[in-house]
């Protein structure tokens, strides 16, 4: 039954008319039309805090991919984007934040409904990082550049002069693959660098997720964006994904989900030889030093995995601490950890929010059972979770076994590991003893220590003094089986350019 009465008056207005009357059945943006899967398929749009439908999304199929892809081709063949003058596309692009920003409130609230997440933390987090990532891509649109060289020529005649450069040029179509943990986040990392370098986008939201994406749709619109540029397909991996990673006229893939998915698209994009940007899982290690303060280490061990109710790629879900503190760091956690107020996303007063679906809920409690099972111990409370929704208590387990497959695998969910080390060549080893490289951080205000730890920690991101640490400026992603490539930053621009090298005899 499709019904959103319960949560209706904590709606904005315009939220609720996105949402529609009884439960709406969107459409995804091709062109400039907005249609349904041309065989009519259609997911369930659940609100995890409920377990109520809030309406439906097309489920693409291959022919709908295939429009979609060559639509995408013929506006970049067009050159409206792709040769428009710089300064138009750095304007749209700031026009769209501008839009972004206008709308904030709704574009939180809908993250919240669809994913879970507190709509207070998605306006001030999610959305505000979004809006600022689109305005530093849009900065880059205006600086890219080629390099002039000097030519050697060894084999040609000493006569023989030459004038050489280099151009930077779109890569071309873009396919967008995003997942359910920042929706719209992780949308603006994949479409802010494609259209600063005059890429055309086939965006594919995750099929739990995707309404924000559909509302970015209408707002791209209102920006004024050539039709085509940015064209939005909604359905699930195995169908929808599936099609638009094999799709020949695909020149670029980004793709940001789990590592099983990743290795299957970075075959697929060989195939092609598609352009491809992995950003995957991860199991980043929390690294308390022990001149650090024990209650301050509790209080930030707690955001870095409860945030986003660790669902998070780089969420500090092993968490070593020196054994002189790790009894009271790791008993003031499990207070914290056990105070936190589940509930859903659009009361402030909720401090964690439900997970994304029933699929990940069953999967993070299936996690917990194996911990227990397999002798870590459980030391937060498991006190019950609300009636309805897809809740899972935060947890605590301490153990000394490093090699248990909580330890080991990504739960993607408010579930932490706290381990005690020696010294620091033990937890060094340790914290690198896993396949994953996302991120790591450590807490110390020793300078000395913390500059020799950070160059022996494999990961892509450390943070010091802080966890989940993100800027539109600094690249973000992994080591190892944590990814290939990097979002935000100038590197990310990169990533959407081929450099073409002009060699011209005078
Ligand atoms: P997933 O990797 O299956 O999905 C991410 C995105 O990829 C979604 O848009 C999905 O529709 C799409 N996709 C899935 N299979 C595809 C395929 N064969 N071809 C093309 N696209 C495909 O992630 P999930 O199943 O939603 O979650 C499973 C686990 O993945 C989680 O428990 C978590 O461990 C991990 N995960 C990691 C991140 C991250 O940011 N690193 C994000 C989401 C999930």
């Amino acid at each position: 039954m499709t019904n959103f009465r319960d949560i209706e008056g904590l709606l904005d207005e315009r939220t609720l008319r996105f949402l529609g009357v009884g439960g709406h059945e969107h459409r995804m943006l091709i062109g400039e039309n907005w249609i349904d899967a041309q065989d009519g398929a259609r997911i369930d749009i659940i609100n995890p805090a409920t377990e109520q439908k809030l309406g439906s999304i097309p489920a693409a199929s291959a022919d709908d991919v295939n429009t979609a892809v060559n639509t995408a081709r013929a506006a970049f063949d067009s050159g409206s984007w792709a040769r428009a003058r710089p300064a138009d596309r750095e304007r749209l692009l700031l026009k769209l934040a501008d839009l972004m920003e206008r709308d904030a409130l709704v574009l939180a609230q809908l993250e919240s409904i669809d994913n879970g997440k507190s709509a207070q933390i998605a306006e001030s987090v999610d959305v505000t990082l979004a809006i600022g990532f689109f305005r530093y891509m849009a900065g880059w649109a205006t600086k890219i550049e080629g390099g002039t060289h000097t030519v050697s020529a060894l084999a040609a005649p000493r006569e023989a002069e030459f004038s050489a450069f280099t151009y930077r040029e779109p890569v071309g179509v873009v396919a967008a693959i995003v997942p359910w943990n920042f929706p719209l986040l992780i949308t603006s990392w994949k479409l802010g660098p494609a259209l600063a370098a005059g890429c055309t986008v086939v965006l594919k939201p995750a099929e739990q997720t995707s309404l924000s994406a559909l509302y970015l749709g209408r707002l791209i619109q209102e920006a004024g964006f050539p039709a085509g540029v940015v064209n939005i397909v909604t359905g699930d991996g195995s169908n929808t994904g599936e099609a638009l990673i094999r799709h020949p006229g695909i020149n670029k893939i980004s793709f940001t989900g789990s590592t099983k998915v990743g290795q299957l698209i970075g075959r697929a994009a060989m195939d092609n030889m598609a352009r491809v940007t992995l950003e995957l899982g991860g199991k980043s290690p929390v690294v308390i030093l022990e001149d650090y303060d024990p209650e301050q280490a509790a209080a930030q061990a707690a955001q870095a995995i409860f945030f986003n109710h660790g669902q998070v790629c780089s969420a500090g879900s092993r968490l070593y601490v020196h054994k002189s503190k790790y009894d009271s760091v790791v008993g003031q956690l499990a207070n914290l950890a056990d105070t936190i107020k589940l509930g859903h996303g659009l009361d402030p007063a909720h401090q964690m929010g439900p997970l994304v679906s029933k699929r990940q809920m069953d999967r993070v409690c299936g996690y917990i059972n194996i911990g227990q099972e397999s002798g870590a111990e459980r030391i937060t409370t498991a006190n019950s979770t609300p009636e309805r929704g897809y809740f899972v208590q935060p947890t605590v387990f301490a153990s000394t076994n490093d090699k248990l497959e909580i330890v080991r695998e990504e739960i993607f969910g408010p579930v932490v590991v706290a381990m005690p080390y020696d010294d620091l060549d033990d937890v060094v080893r340790r914290a690198n003893d896993t396949p994953y490289g996302l991120a790591a951080s450590i807490w110390s205000n020793d300078l000395s220590r913390v500059h020799k730890l950070v160059p022996r920690l494999k990961a892509g991101s450390v943070w010091v003094n802080c966890h989940n640490m993100l800027d539109a400026a600094i690249p973000f992603g992994g080591y190892k089986m944590s990814g290939f490539g990097r979002d935000m930053g100038r590197q990310s621009l990169d990533a959407y350019l081929e450099t073409k090298s002009v060699v011209m005899a005078l």
